[in-house]
């Protein structure tokens, strides 16, 4: 049995009110043709009001791309997961690869942010991908299961049973290279054995989604993959056409 499909539009450091306002608004008079579909936007912290008030009571969800590992305090400039909450975010992207890179993001504080996001109720998605040299090295599967490995020696197999794992290649990210159909689902099948040997019956109801350059033409041969149950889009999520056409070919 398919498990739901996911399609999380990661709009990254873009958007802006009036841009945000018409971006949703056309999400949200676009439900046909992909009513299975489980779809969410997650926006930059400023907006995350804004948003909220345009999607609530609506089938569109909100998330969040960050969180902090603290539940309060002198923490300058991060925001605690109960202030998402506080916004109705369901989702809560961590672990993402330009956060790793970028922000110097261990597996050790990824893991402490997936559950500080679990810990106030809502969904963790967590970012797993490899780097274009581990990639050419043989290396994929050692680097996920690492990643993924923290979270799990820290919080148990449990702990897989409310969240969203996202497989992105990093150097299929922005760069318009997307992982073949067949490499991204040896990749899930692989995560999702992985989590099986812990536990089958967890393994077999996780969403995995895909990222990595998903775009309207090769989204379907994506999603048709048994192991791949959704996507987390970025630079397509800013343009309603193609966002909607990827949450349509996600409609299995
Ligand atoms: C992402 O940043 O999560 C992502 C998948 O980006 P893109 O779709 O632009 O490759």
């Amino acid at each position: 049995m398919r498990r739901q499909p996911l399609v999380a539009g990661n709009w990254k450091m873009n958007g802006s009110l009036s841009a945000n306002q018409a971006l949703v608004a056309a999400l949200l008079a676009s439900r046909q043709g992909m009513e299975q579909v489980e779809i969410a936007v997650c926006v930059p912290y400023p907006y995350l009001d804004q948003v909220s008030r345009l999607v609530q009571g609506s089938w569109l969800a909100l998330g969040a791309q960050d969180v902090s590992a603290h539940a309060a305090g002198a923490y300058t400039g991060e925001v605690a997961a109960g202030m998402l909450q506080d916004f109705a975010c369901r989702y809560v992207i961590v672990g993402h690869s330009e956060r790793r890179t970028l922000h110097a993001e261990t597996d050790v504080l990824v893991s402490a942010k997936f559950a500080a996001v679990q810990g106030a109720g809502m969904v963790p998605v967590l970012c797993l991908g490899e780097t274009l040299a581990e990639h050419q090295a043989g290396a994929t599967l050692a680097v996920l299961f690492r990643q993924l490995d923290a979270v799990l020696a820290e919080h148990g197999v449990g702990a897989m049973t409310s969240c969203v794992l996202a497989y992105e290649p990093v150097w299929a990210i922005g760069t318009g290279l997307s992982a073949s159909p067949g490499q991204a689902q040896e990749v899930h099948q692989a995560l999702r054995r992985h989590v099986a040997a812990l536990d089958e019956q967890v393994a077999a109801g996780l969403q995995i989604v895909y990222g990595g350059s998903v775009k309207a033409d090769n989204a379907a041969q994506l999603f048709a993959q048994p192991d791949i149950d959704g996507g987390l889009i970025g630079g397509a999520s800013l343009n309603a056409k193609d966002f909607l056409a990827i949450c349509q070919a996600a409609n299995y």
